[in-house]
């Protein structure tokens, strides 16, 4: 396989694995890298995330046609807060989430390295993904999932024929779980969307996608919701990639937007620490980004620093009324997670680090349509 995994900080390298150990000095998961090549807009081909081949694992792909989803202008919020707003609709993929892109690229990496059996922690958009591709694949999923989970996404992930495995207690119980299951199994193989490498290359393709369509010119800012913070971490890689490649002008500022109810990432920020210490989570519409402790929390707030990138929290009010907006304005129908980063932009336009006529583009993650009042998982 081409590439290899590198620690992000003490850049300790490891040949690719199914299933890669944290680094051994700084207990945080590696990252993928390239090794230097000469890609260019013009030798790629077809769309989608497998149009980047010559930046993924030379694997084959596991595809359900993921990834080329719209980049549409803002018809009224971008306008009344002076921004050139665009919104990226992750909700647009096939199993309605942006989850999709890590699943492809992570499940074809462990077909090929011959997994029959894979499991992760989710009970929401990871879950369903991860079953969706295993299924494609003809692979067996597992999911461990808290107890609180959302009815409607539990049926969507049984749907793909994955068994469900219910854990007690909070949420990072499931991880624990899920982990256990796969250390004491012989063919059953981690795949975590928060920790594995090969999912993060997937979510790099937003970023490819943001370039290319804007004509090698990103915007100013992107602002996504963070929660295990793979999204976040991906769109920097992935322009910093194409900036050392010569493919881009400028890597834009990316702003780390979270819950209020449930924000690791901006309490570290603010207190200045490097890495982030664990939150009890309060109650939040946005389930999708409550993760108490994310894996890559030291790593996310030395990628923050180095785009010059903002964490910022929002509380529930302003959340449910981004969620109430942008269907009445915009005609778009969003899962609450993907509110906050809508709430995270009238922010930070107030605060004037976002200032009148730059360019902006908010990922929208995942579809409303599996929204249910219960709670929406991640
Ligand atoms: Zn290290």
């Amino acid at each position: 396989m081409r590439g290899r995994l590198v620690c992000p900080f003490c850049r300790h390298v490891q040949e690719p694995t199914p299933q890669p150990e944290p680094c051994p000095r700084c207990q945080v998961p590696l990252r993928y890298e390239l090794p230097p090549s000469t890609v260019s807009w013009r030798g790629l081909a077809g769309r989608g995330v497998w149009r980047y081949r010559p930046f993924l694992p030379s694997v084959a792909p596991v595809s359900l046609g993921e990834g080329g989803t719209p980049l549409i202008p803002s018809s009224r919020l971008g306008p009344q807060l002076g921004a050139r707003l665009h919104f990226k609709l992750e909700g647009a993929n096939p199993t309605g989430s942006f989850k999709d892109r890590g699943a492809s690229v992570l499940v074809s990496v462990l077909a090929a390295f011959g997994a029959r059996r894979v499991a992760d922690d989710s009970s929401g958009n990871a879950g369903a993904a991860l079953a969706a591709y295993a299924a494609r694949a003809g692979l067996a999923a597992v999911l461990f999932v808290p107890t609180h989970a959302s009815t409607k996404k539990l049926a969507q992930i049984q749907a793909y024929g994955a068994e469900l495995v219910t854990v007690p207690g909070p949420r990072p119980q499931a991880t624990a779980a899920a982990k256990e299951a796969c250390q004491n199994s012989t063919d059953l193989l981690y795949a975590s969307h928060n920790e594995s490498p090969y999912f993060e290359v997937g979510l790099r393709t937003v970023a490819y996608e943001l370039a290319e369509e804007l004509s090698g010119e990103p915007p100013d800012h992107v602002l996504v919701p963070v929660g295990g913070g793979g999204l976040f971490l991906g769109l920097v890689r992935g322009f910093l990639e194409l900036a050392d490649l010569g493919l881009i002008s400028n890597v834009p500022r990316v702003h780390a937007v979270q819950a209020e109810a449930c924000a690791p990432i901006v309490r570290a920020w603010e207190q200045g620490l490097a890495a982030p210490e664990p939150v009890c989570p309060g109650k939040t519409v946005a389930e999708g980004v409550c993760i108490p402790l994310p894996p890559r929390g030291r790593e996310i707030l030395a990628t923050l620093r180095e785009v010059k990138g903002v964490a910022l929290a929002v509380a529930e009010e302003e959340i449910e009324a981004a969620w109430r907006e942008l269907p009445v304005r915009e005609g778009i129908y969003v899962e609450p997670t993907s509110a906050v980063a809508v709430a995270g932009l009238r922010r930070l336009c107030a605060a004037g680090v976002i200032e009148p006529g730059e360019r902006v583009v908010v990922v929208l993650t995942g579809t409303g349509l599996k929204h249910s009042p219960a709670g929406s998982g991640d």
